[in-house]
């Protein structure tokens, strides 16, 4: 397993080069370890975190009595080219003002649970060519300050005739500005040449590498895994849905292989995507008891794979809870810290020299949020980019008699 251990960066520059001077001073916020602190913000990170009212700034202050602050959810496995179109009717539009408009808003809504950063998969080839990438990098752009967009090219075929114009296609993408390589290697003709593609044009390149599979052929995932195995490129698969219908002893063998290679598996709890057969979650348990780093993503959004996908990290976080046991702390690690680690983002953690990227829910307990969180207040570079509040009133008739409160927030 990597190295865990905090590394608190030093820099205070951020990686588009613009510097967030504004301070900010959260106040009263809970913790995991049940204090109750201030937080002070600036230059995008944590600068101070000190006992609930000993941080005085001139700063501007939210207040967050009642809220619990955590490192901020990452969303490492989303499909912007696609989502939000479960209700439209006809074909799917490729124009690309439509799939910049969807996957903006798509991010917005993501941003709106907390992910502050967003890796997504975006189709290359065929009928789109590169538009729909262009339109997803345009979102990107758009969406600077607020959110950090990152953008996976998926060719359809890498192998025979069809495969070169798919080859050429991904090469382009990556210059574009697609910042990962990934794809389906299972619906080529030839999976393991596929992955070779693949894999040489990352190392070329240097991008990280995200490839879809079900991973119900145990041979040909142990061939990819002694494929990534030697690789500096860091490589993820998800969903992975098709291990968890092995029988114990080949899926366990193939679990050892994943966890040797270093590969990180990202699952997704909420029902899978397009791109891979949607068979149930990868088993979790049995991969984290292996050594494999797990996270969590949402996968399709209100698409025809999932219609009624809400893209809510803790929401994923709850199944893996609820579903597959996880500690509320493990299941929070697979959509926050394991889900940076995957899109190769520092640690955060709510200490002075981590980067500010933060969400608060209401409540006290993290079991509590994984439970019912509607209110949240998110933090993108140390400023507040979206806040979300609830109010529940119950009826006077209704909780007449009842001792209890007739109001709350959730
Ligand atoms: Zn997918």
């Amino acid at each position: 397993m990597p190295d865990r251990q905090p590394q608190p960066p030093h820099s205070s520059s951020s990686a588009s080069g613009r510097t967030d001077t504004a301070t900010l001073l959260l106040c009263g916020a809970r913790l995991t370890d049940g204090r109750t602190v201030d937080v002070r913000l600036g230059g995008g990170r944590i600068e101070a975190v000190g006992t609930a009212g000993s941080l005085s700034a001139h700063a501007a202050r939210v207040d967050l009595s009642g809220y619990l602050l955590l490192p901020a959810p990452a969303e490492p496995h989303a499909h912007g080219d696609t989502a939000l179109t479960a209700e439209g009717d006809g074909p799917l539009s490729h124009d690309a003002e439509e799939v910049q408009r969807r996957a903006t808003e798509a991010a917005l809504l993501q941003l709106g649970h907390g992910a502050t950063a967003q890796r997504s998969h975006v189709r290359v080839g065929d009928v789109q060519g590169l538009d729909a990438l262009a339109a997803v990098l345009q979102a990107r752009r758009s969406l600077r300050g607020l959110a950090e967009l990152t953008a996976v090219a998926m060719p359809r075929l890498l192998t025979g005739i069809a495969g070169a114009d798919g080859l050429a296609m991904l090469g382009d993408a990556v210059k574009m500005g697609a910042s990962v390589v990934g794809g389906c290697p299972d619906a080529d003709p030839d999976p393991t040449g596929y992955v070779e593609a693949v894999l040489e044009l990352a190392s070329e390149h240097g991008c990280p590498v995200d490839l879809h599979t079900d991973a119900a052929d145990p041979a040909r995932l142990g061939r990819l895994a002694a494929m990534a195995g030697g690789l500096r490129s860091a490589v993820t698969l998800g969903p992975c849905g098709g291990l968890g219908r092995l029988p114990s002893e080949v899926a366990s063998r193939a679990v050892d292989q994943l966890a040797a290679a270093e590969v990180t598996v990202v699952c997704l709890p909420q029902g899978g995507c397009g791109a891979a057969e949607r068979h149930g979650t990868a088993p979790v348990r049995l991969l984290r008891a292996a050594g494999v780093r797990v996270a969590a993503g949402s996968g399709a959004l209100r698409d025809v794979a999932n219609p009624v996908g809400r893209g809510d990290p803790l929401e994923a976080a709850y199944l893996l809870a609820s579903r597959h046991g996880l500690r509320p702390e493990d299941a929070y690690d697979a959509v926050s810290s394991d889900a940076r680690t995957a899109l190769g983002l520092p640690e955060v953690r709510v200490e002075a020299g981590f980067p500010a990227e933060l969400l608060a829910v209401r409540g006290d307990r993290l079991a509590g949020a994984l439970s019912l969180a509607y209110s949240r207040i998110v933090v993108h570079r140390g400023r507040v980019v979206a806040r979300t509040s609830a109010v529940r009133e119950y009826c006077n008739s209704a909780a007449a008699g009842l001792d209890l409160p007739r109001q709350g927030r959730g």
